[in-house]
């Protein structure tokens, strides 16, 4: 299992900051599907944010807005451009550009 390069300190939110302290904090990949997600994995395009508030069920939350997805879905791009490559090749790994 890779680590995130995104975040490398898993004890706060990646999105609003708070501990996991009563909304324990779950691992979100950036990018869902097939085969993105596992890439995901691969390439450590992964983010630790409150389960329930931040994850899966708040309002603002990555599954549930598209606006959260995509400010993530940049930054995870921006995050593989500095490590691993070229747009060009973030996009044949990828499919699509975010930036
Ligand atoms: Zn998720
Ligand atoms: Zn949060």
């Amino acid at each position: 299992m890779a680590k995130s390069i995104l975040q490398s300190d898993r004890t706060y939110c990646f999105i609003c900051g708070r501990n996991g302290n009563g909304d324990p904090l779950e691992e979100h990949h950036c990018f869902s599907g097939n085969p993105s997600r596992k890439l995901s994995e691969q390439d450590g395009l992964k983010v630790y944010i409150c389960g329930n508030r931040c994850h899966r069920n708040g309002p603002k939350s990555v599954h549930r807005c598209q606006k959260t997805a995509n400010a993530l879905h940049k930054l995870a791009q921006m995050a593989w451009e500095a490590k691993y490559g070229t747009r060009k090749q973030f996009m044949e790994r990828y499919g699509k550009n975010y930036l």
